[in-house]
């Protein structure tokens, strides 16, 4: 197999690893890379750098926050409603929750979804964290938004029968989202849709 240089064939190593990207990407990617003014590839660089730097979780619900804010502007923000929780796989699910514009209580993010095929238990996700805000606060209801996939479902109901030990309303978000999709890829119409046809789970 002919080899580019090595710095050429270590850039394409890197993009490999990133999501989503195939080494036939990679190596456009790194060619691109290679053509764009030396300013702009410094730019990037410092982003992916600035980012890891300085993006932090917060501390109560695992949204991202900056270094120096131990918590997130939804756990700090005094208009919002601190007896929902709704709780979700990852940053992004809350991101699109908050494009509808609806939903005004917390978050709580996991992290990953319980999945013993990848080796993926309770311990690894944020469950501890979460059933401590549950104990001692005045959560009303807690809305489970993983996504309607086998790992989602399964999740769900592992947290389901946690959380009603605590006489919490559990409620998991309803049709609307396409089964197997990712709340991510919902438009707000069916994400709205979705929260106020919320089920309780019995
Ligand atoms: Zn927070």
């Amino acid at each position: 197999m002919i080899k580019y240089v090595e710095p050429v064939s270590r850039l394409i190593a890197e993009l490999n690893k990133l999501p989503g990207i195939g080494p036939k990407t990679a190596q456009r990617l790194a060619f691109h890379i290679l053509n764009i003014p030396a300013d702009e590839a410094r730019q990037l660089a410092d982003a992916i750098n600035t980012a890891r730097e300085r993006v932090r979780y917060c501390k109560t619900c695992g949204n991202l926050t900056e270094k120096g804010n131990e918590h997130c502007r939804y756990c700090t923000d005094p208009s919002r409603d601190r007896t929902v929780i709704c709780v979700v796989e990852e940053v992004r699910d809350a991101f699109a929750l908050e494009r509808m514009r609806e939903y005004k209580g917390m978050y709580h993010v996991l992290h990953g979804t319980i999945s013993p095929m990848e080796g993926v238990g309770p311990e690894d996700l944020t469950i501890k964290q979460l059933l401590t805000r549950l104990r001692g606060n005045k959560i009303k209801e807690v809305i489970l938004a993983t996504n309607p996939d086998v790992e989602g479902e399964a999740t769900a109901m592992y947290l389901a029968r946690l959380i009603k030990t605590f006489g919490i309303k559990v409620t998991r978000i309803a049709h609307g989202v396409p089964v197997g999709g990712d709340l991510e890829y919902a438009d707000e119409v069916t994400l709205a849709r979705a929260i106020e046809g919320r089920i309780e789970v019995s």
